[in-house]
Order: structure tokens, then C-alpha cells, then sequence
């Protein structure tokens, strides 16, 4: 079975994340098969990127989302080192600044949602609006509840306008983050990437859970489907990110545009 297929959030369900193994790898194991399909699917990203790139009719949008320490920056790191940075962005989303707070929430997503041509990844999205806005109450009820449908119609806005949407929700247990958290804090090298806010936000573990399955229920539709990744283990969630994203770059099959002249009577002088 196509892993797309499999670990995709059927349009229109009820999702309880305790019904998703956090340490499925599909059968795989570690390293032989595994690694060699990962280095295929970046070296075949390398290819549909070119084409996509050379037809310029569409892009593709890839939003990563996850608890802290899931993996998001990893990700970006490990598939996407094929792809040539100038033909793909990637966007940061932080707690939004004055002038972005001064807008609708959508403002600044929409801004940074890829050109024809392109590979756009978000490290975060207008999900946030949904997911920590929603755990500390940064706005009331009735604004972040009414956010599931303005994000499907946005979504589906650029769906209908030649944007591809690939949503990973990188789905990691409570245990895994505790070891990842705890590294950072012994590893000198990655201290940087810890803060008393992180260790803070874990208190807060079964309210995220609670908003991520409102958001994978409710905003997961036919056009524009979550993919719940199972990412305790970093090369199998490189495995499935990477293939799901093969997976549809094919589905899109970007073509070389035909010349509009008549090459044989071109000469390079
Ligand atoms: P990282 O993504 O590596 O964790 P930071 O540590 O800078 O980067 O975290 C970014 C922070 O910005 C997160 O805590 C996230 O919840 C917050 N954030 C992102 N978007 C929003 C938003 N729309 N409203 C409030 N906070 C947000």
C-alpha cells in the first residue's frame, strides 16, 4: 500500500491520536531498504522538482506541524536536501509580530504560500492559530472556533488555484519527547534549542492533543487531507515524509514545456 494511503486522516472522521502508533514503521526496518528508498526519494524529488520548476503551473505547500521537539526542523533538514534552494522557501512561523497581529491571522500565511514553480514548507502555520491560541486562550472561543472552516475555505482557495497542500502532523508519544527534551539538555551543542517555555508548554501535553484532533477531524478534507506521520522514529519518519511527497509530486506530473520556436534552426554562434 502506498504510504500516502496509509497513514492519511480520512475527510470527515472523529480522530483519536491514541489510535495511531507513534512507533509504526509499516513493516520497515532500520537502515538497507529503508535507506536506500530514502536516498531514492531524494534523488527523484531532485527530477519532479526541475519539472515542476520548468512548468511553472503549480506549487506544492508542505506544512509541517507537530509537539515541540517532533521533529519539524529535522525534517526540513534531512528531505529536503535534495531540493535546489532556489526554487524552494522555507517559512518559520513565530508568535506573530505587531504589524502581523494587526491583520487577520491568514495575512501573513497567505504572503508566504509558494509561486507557481516552487516548493514552499512551512515549520509551523496558520495552524498555530488553532493549537497553542486555542491550549492558553489568546483569543475567545467564538474567534479561534470559527477558524476550522475559514482555514478549510482558504485551503481549498488554493487548491482550486494550483497550490498542492501536503500536511504532516509529525506524531510523537509524551515518553519520546521527554528523552528528546532531556538530550537537549545535556548536549551542550544543542542547549540552544531548549527553553524554560518548552518545558512549560509539556504541562500542556493533553490539551494539545485534545486541539490536534479537533484540527486533524475537522480540517482534514478530500482536496487538502492531514497525513499523521508516526515520527518516534526519526528515519522512518524521513522515510514517510519524503515518499508521501514523491508520491504526489508524480500524482501532479509536472512536464517540461515544448519549445515554442523551432530549435533545429537555432545555432549557438
Ligand atoms: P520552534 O518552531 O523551533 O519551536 P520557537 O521556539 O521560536 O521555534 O517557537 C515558535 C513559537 O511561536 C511557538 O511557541 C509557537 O507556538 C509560537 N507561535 C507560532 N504561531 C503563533 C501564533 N499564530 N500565535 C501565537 N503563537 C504562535
Amino acid at each position: 500500500m502506498k504510504l500516502g494511503k496509509r497513514f492519511m486522516v480520512k475527510p470527515h472522521t472523529r480522530l483519536r491520536l491514541g489510535e495511531f502508533d507513534p512507533d509504526d514503521t509499516a513493516g520497515f526496518e532500520k537502515g538497507g531498504e529503508a535507506h536506500a528508498r530514502l536516498e531514492k526519494n531524494i534523488s527523484r524529488m531532485e527530477d519532479l522538482q526541475y519539472r515542476l520548476y520548468a512548468e511553472s503551473r503549480h506549487a506544492l505547500l508542505i506544512i509541517l506541524q507537530g509537539m515541540d521537539a517532533s521533529g519539524k526542523d529535522g525534517t526540513v533538514r534531512h528531505v529536503m536536501s535534495g531540493l535546489n534552494p532556489q526554487g524552494c522557501r522555507v517559512t518559520s512561523f513565530k508568535v506573530p509580530s505587531a504589524e502581523e497581529a494587526s491583520h487577520d491571522f491568514l495575512w501573513r500565511i497567505h504572503q508566504a504560500v509558494p509561486a507557481h514553480g516552487q516548493i514552499g514548507i512551512f515549520n509551523r502555520s496558520h495552524y498555530e492559530d488553532v493549537l497553542v491560541v486555542r491550549v492558553h486562550q489568546l483569543v475567545p472561543k467564538s474567534v479561534w472556533s470559527a477558524r476550522y472552516d475559514q482555514i478549510n475555505a482558504f485551503e481549498k482557495l488554493l487548491d482550486e488555484n494550483g497550490v498542492t497542500i501536503l500536511k504532516f502532523f509529525l506524531h510523537i508519544s509524551k515518553e519520546e519527547q521527554k528523552e528528546r527534551l532531556e538530550e537537549r539538555l545535556q548536549d551542550s551543542a544543542r542547549n540552544w534549542k531548549i527553553s524554560p517555555a518548552d518545558l512549560k508548554e509539556r504541562e500542556h501535553w493533553d490539551d494539545y492533543v485534545k486541539a490536534y484532533e479537533t484540527v486533524l477531524s475537522r480540517c482534514s478534507t478530500s482536496a487538502v487531507p492531514w497525513y499523521v506521520i508516526p515520527s518516534n522514529k526519526k528515519w522512518f519518519r524521513n522515510l514517510a515524509v519524503s515518499q508521501i511527497i514523491v508520491e504526489t509530486l508524480e500524482q501532479m506530473n509536472p512536464k517540461i514545456p515544448k519549445a515554442t520556436f523551432d530549435i533545429s534552426k537555432l545555432r549557438v554562434r
